[in-house]
């Protein structure tokens, strides 16, 4: 009988977070800004905090103004959602595919694709990867090439800051991101004019309530609670007795805002509870955490037997915001995983491909990998290293074993 089920994604934030935002109203206020603005600002580049990666990404394009039909050339793979803004401006996304090892786009494929059209480069870290990404800017200068990278899976503590020479650097503190704060993205921009245009436009935006973020703050309590192995375990059984999918059920709860037209959605300033409690959050995080958390990767992946294949297996520095491997039953593997104690799951992350009519002409993250063989595994520095062990043994003798008919 299992008595505790490790969930698929640890929310990270603390209760004592939670807490500390449920009574940010009446508490007195820091008004210092956290040490770690400094180096977001690289020098002299304009810090902005916005509601979300999503939100300060439109911004840009708006503030960018590009003629219809100007391309952007984007990583591959990102959540589906940024490349809906990109054809939301009436612009081409043209994607660039990305090394299954290392998780860089193909640098050899981003210059044949460029064209007088191409605008403005989207790279972005995969699965808390920080890619080096001054070949590519390289490249983008010679062209007049914007470069904007997403940061949103990548934050790290103050190991990495965005690229001094990114035109554009974006963290999100998403509900289900590093150091999270409930929402709230952080957008470096070295053009201060266009820093300024971007603040113009988004002065006209409603502010999300007070309210709202209270709410949001007492959910993610819930959240929290249900999170806890021993509570997770029994609210997977009820939701396997109710006959209802973990998978979708659980991705539908922390969805960062529900329903409706996504532009709608994100076209908001942050509430002050949200900047409140992302301040405090990027005062008080500790680098050494995101150590631990790779450390643990690290333990893993020394255990896991080399048959196994994980995606950015080659990479030169990995955070592990998540842990993606391969599997050729990801179904088959996840259950039996549940049933060892690990909730693991194929797709938190709502990546997707941008690739309609992909061809692997090389050593490519593909459109199949994402949608039939993914599996992010539980892992977290929370996990005991014993149980790292058990995890990556369950998982080598089910991927050894031949797959049921
Ligand atoms: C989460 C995520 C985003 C969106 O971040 P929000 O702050 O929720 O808008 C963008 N890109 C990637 C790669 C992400 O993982």
């Amino acid at each position: 009988m299992l008595t505790r089920l490790y969930p698929r994604l640890r929310l990270q934030i603390g209760f004592a977070d939670l807490i500390f935002s449920l009574f940010s109203g009446i508490l007195k206020q820091n008004s210092q800004p956290p040490p770690i603005l400094k180096q977001f600002q690289q020098g002299d580049k304009q810090v902005l905090v916005k509601l979300s990666v999503r939100t300060a990404f439109d911004l840009l394009l708006q503030a960018l103004n590009l003629p219809p039909g100007s391309e952007v050339l984007m990583s591959a793979v990102n959540i589906r959602d940024m490349g809906e803004i990109v054809r939301r401006h009436g612009l081409v996304l043209v994607p660039v595919e990305i090394d299954f090892d290392t998780l860089k786009p193909d640098i050899q494929q981003l210059e044949a694709l460029i064209s007088p059209q191409s605008k403005i480069l989207l790279v972005a870290h995969l699965f808390g990867a920080v890619i080096d990404i001054q070949p590519l800017i390289e490249v983008c200068q010679k062209h007049q090439i914007l470069v904007v990278e997403d940061c949103a899976q990548a934050f790290c503590g103050e190991s990495y800051c965005g690229d001094p020479q990114a035109d554009v650097s974006l963290f999100s503190f998403g509900s289900i991101k590093s150091c999270s704060a409930l929402g709230g993205a952080i957008a470096s921009i070295k053009d201060s004019t266009l820093a300024e245009q971007i603040r113009q436009i988004e002065a006209s935006y409603p502010q999300r309530s007070e309210l709202w973020f209270y709410r949001r703050v007492l959910k993610y309590c819930g959240l929290k609670f249900l999170s806890l192995p021993v509570i997770y375990q029994q609210l997977i059984a009820i939701l396997l007795k109710l006959k209802l999918d973990p998978d979708s059920t659980i991705n539908a709860l922390t969805r960062g805002f529900s329903g409706g037209d996504l532009m709608t959605k994100i076209r908001y300033r942050p509430p002050q509870g949200m900047r409140q409690l992302l301040w405090h959050r990027l005062r008080s995080f500790d680098n050494l955490w995101f150590k631990i958390r790779e450390a643990k990767a690290r333990l893993l992946i020394a255990n896991l037997s080399p048959e196994i294949v994980y995606p950015g297996n080659q990479t030169d520095f990995h955070s592990f915001w998540v842990f993606p491997i391969l599997a050729d039953n990801p179904d088959w593997l996840i259950q039996n995983l549940r049933e060892n104690g690990f909730d693991a799951t194929r797709g938190n992350t709502s990546l997707t491909h941008f690739h309609p009519h992909f061809e692997n002409s090389g050593n490519y993250l593909t459109p199949e990998h994402l949608s039939e063989k993914i599996v992010y595994l539980p892992l977290s520095e929370a996990l005991p290293d014993e149980e790292i062990v058990r995890l990556a043994q369950i998982v080598n003798s089910f991927l050894c074993k031949p797959i049921p008919a």
